[in-house]
């Protein structure tokens, strides 16, 4: 449940009942997708509720508003101080947060928004993928061509992309879909990254046609603190048969172990691959129990 009568959403300036946090049927994002979001997730740390890496996050927002002329009258920093306090009127600790920017004046002109809506709201929020390790197909829809629309910001019409492609992997029976970019190359998930593991490095696709996930990037830092090599280059599909694990990152799924993909599939437990562990890790990371988890990692390897 996103919301109940007692949920408090931030919207525009205000703190309102969730429920009044409404939006007209002519605004100019309902109809063409033209708004941009984040999410984000706080977690209940040794020192209270921590967002993590709120400035990331938001700094990302601000490059997506750019990116289709939207305006954002907030700063990083404003953002970040009215998510604390959405967390605390709603008393949540570990929970998602959903910045939109949108416009909701009624216009149905394709010019930009000269000005625009936020709305912060926050709910309580599984991992995205659930538990279980993912069986994913190759999609037969493609990543937006990056020529088309600015890939690396997060607008929510590209996600009209992600949908199709998530509910046509699952309506063959999969759990979710694997695609490809333009060149035939894989790219991501419909809402997370994807990695894969050779002779004990990682591999993942260049920015080009993926949103550069923060969890990603993360990944990529820890994974390189413990001495594992990670290659940012193109692979096909067929690679995949020479891999022995694969993993999902994202701020919503975290992340997420592969078990398959089509025939292609990881029969190592994934506790004992590198995804397993930096999974561990990750999580030490955002709970804030870093110092002896990243310890202990460390001597794994
Ligand atoms: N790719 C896509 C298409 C996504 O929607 C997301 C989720 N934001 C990600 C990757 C992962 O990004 P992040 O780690 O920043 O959540």
């Amino acid at each position: 449940m996103y919301f109940t009568s007692n949920t408090v959403a931030f919207l525009d300036g205000e703190f309102v009942p969730a429920e009044q946090a409404t939006c007209g049927v002519y605004a100019q994002s309902l109809h063409y997708g033209y708004a941009v979001f984040e999410g984000i997730r706080s977690y209940n740390t040794p020192n209270g509720a921590q967002i993590f890496k709120a400035e990331e996050h938001y700094e990302r927002l601000h490059y997506s508003c750019k990116s289709v002329g939207l305006p954002l009258e907030y700063s990083v920093e404003e953002l970040t101080r009215i998510s604390y306090e959405v967390l605390e009127r709603n008393n949540l600790t570990d929970a998602y947060i959903r910045p939109l920017v949108y416009a909701a004046t009624p216009n149905m002109s394709l010019k930009v928004a000269t000005t625009s809506n936020v709305l912060i709201a926050v709910w309580e929020w599984g991992k995205y993928l659930g538990d279980q390790l993912l069986r994913l197909s190759v999609s037969p829809y493609q990543r937006p061509n990056p020529k088309a629309v600015p890939i690396e910001a997060k607008v929510s019409g590209h996600y009209v992309n992600s949908i199709i492609a998530s509910s046509e992997a699952k309506g063959r029976g999969y759990d979710e879909a694997l695609l490809l970019d333009m060149n035939g190359y894989v790219a991501e998930g419909p809402g997370a990254n994807f990695f894969f593991e050779r002779n004990g490095e990682l591999f993942t696709a260049p920015a080009g046609s993926i949103l550069r996930g923060i969890t990603r990037n993360t990944i990529i830092d820890l994974a390189r603190e413990a001495g594992i090599t990670v290659h940012e280059q193109f692979f096909t599909p067929d690679e995949l048969r020479t891999a022995s694990a694969a993993f999902m990152t994202g701020t919503a799924a975290e992340v997420i172990g592969v078990a398959s993909v089509d025939d292609v599939t990881f029969d190592t437990p994934f506790q004992q691959t590198i995804g397993g562990m930096l999974a561990s890790h990750y999580h030490a990371l955002v709970t804030g129990q870093t110092a002896t988890r990243a310890a202990s990692f460390a001597k794994q390897q």
